[in-house]
């Protein structure tokens, strides 16, 4: 996968999926730029990472923020070919309990971050003509409900929206715009979740396991690389089989 010398932005790169993602692409050769509220382990995964790699503070509901990162990207290394929207949160709450604010939180993040974070990049993607941006959407909303989850469901599918307009605006360029739709991945964010509901999700899985965040990444890593020049507007889903349809003969 060409993503050799490749400069990639991951947004929430200091730990899980994120962390995975910089991973991979920091193996395959891509220079990386971890982006995160958390600066200190962004800065810390960078160190860890094999190839050149830096972590930078930036809140991806913040409009100057973003920007501020593009900006600081450009000036670093002169350009930004990958941007991995991966930054997202997602507490629980049923609808009884779910607040007006907990809504524009989680919307805040999960689906303003991933405009934000899209619109600081692209001016420069235009003015180099090339451009992989991936979103990390969910198989919740998209695919499959999670009770509790209603407002996370809905940031999840609506970043897939987003995705497939936004590859069609840019669709005459080499810029292609794609998601991935992780299942269930282990990452620090499941921790609250205890043990018993962890063991629950991996019986439901036809793998058997939870994925990992490089499992991610590596799906994440074929739509940033220049092989994948002519899939846009589409996702790719790794979740072990967790969303396939079992037969009702099986
Ligand atoms: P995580 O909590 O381990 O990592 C998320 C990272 O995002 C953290 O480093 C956090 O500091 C950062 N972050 C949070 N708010 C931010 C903001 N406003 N600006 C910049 N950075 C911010 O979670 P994860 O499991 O690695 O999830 C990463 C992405 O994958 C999220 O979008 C999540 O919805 C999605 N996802 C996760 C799973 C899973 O099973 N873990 C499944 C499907 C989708």
């Amino acid at each position: 996968m060409t993503v050799e010398d490749r400069i990639a932005i991951v947004t929430g790169g200091a730990s899980g999926i994120g962390a995975g993602i910089a991973d991979v692409l920091s193996t395959a050769g891509a220079t990386v730029v971890l982006a995160d509220v958390d600066e200190a382990e962004a800065e810390r995964v960078a160190d860890d990472l094999p190839g050149e790699a830096i972590g930078v503070e930036a809140d991806v509901t913040e409009p100057a923020e973003t920007a501020a990162l593009a900006e600081t990207v450009v000036d670093e290394y002169g350009r930004i070919d990958v941007l991995c929207a991966n930054a997202g949160i997602f507490p629980s709450a049923t609808l009884e309990e779910l607040s007006v604010e907990d809504w524009d939180r989680v919307f805040d993040v999960n689906a303003k971050g991933v405009f934000l974070s899209v619109r600081a990049c692209l001016p420069h993607m235009r003015e180099q003509d090339y451009g992989r941006i991936v979103i990390t959407s969910s198989i919740t909303g998209p695919l499959v409900g999670y009770p509790g989850w209603t407002h996370y469901a809905a940031t999840k599918a609506g970043v897939l929206g987003f995705m497939r307009t936004a590859a069609l605006e840019v669709a005459a360029s080499d810029i292609t715009i794609n998601a991935v739709l992780p299942g269930n991945i282990a990452t620090g964010g499941l921790d609250d979740l205890g043990e018993e509901y962890l063991e629950k999700m991996r019986n439901s899985i036809p793998k058997g396991k939870l994925g990992t965040p490089e499992d991610v990444g590596h799906a994440v890593a074929y739509l940033a690389s220049e092989d994948a020049s002519y899939v846009t507007g589409t996702s790719i889903v790794v979740d072990g089989g967790q969303t396939l349809p079992e037969s009702q003969l099986a």
